[in-house]
């Protein structure tokens, strides 16, 4: 089983509903994203999948987050734009472009500073 991980970071602002502490104000994160994906056949290139056009999906996953108010739009207006809740979101808008026949997404990390981060995998 071959693993490739590729990072990208978007910046956005947001604000948790129902919480009592600093994160219940406005604020903005350069939120780190690593994007994990597994397969056990390699192509003739010897590569899984090609690091640039996985890159190039994820950065249009992230594409509707990037300089953006989380909680502004959809699901973020409903459900509070946690770092888990991102790490699902993300797992779920970027699994509906992958080449399921060549690789699968094994696991999306969101880091919201460096020393704190969730996975979330299915
Ligand atoms: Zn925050």
């Amino acid at each position: 089983m071959f693993t490739l991980k590729v990072i990208k970071v978007f910046s956005a602002a947001h604000n948790l509903r129902e919480y009592k502490g600093k994160c219940e104000k406005l604020h903005g994160h350069n939120w780190k994203v690593e994007v994990e994906v597994q397969g056990k056949k390699l192509g003739r290139s010897g590569m899984l999948i090609d690091f640039h056009d996985l890159k190039k999906k994820v950065e249009d996953a992230l594409a509707k987050l990037d300089h953006g108010y989380l909680n502004e739009s959809a699901p973020f207006d409903k459900i509070n734009p946690t770092s888990e809740n991102l790490a699902k979101y993300i797992f779920a808008s970027l699994n509906r472009h992958l080449p399921s026949a060549v690789c699968r997404l094994s696991k999306i990390t969101v880091w919201e500073s460096d020393t704190a981060c969730a996975t979330y995998k299915e």
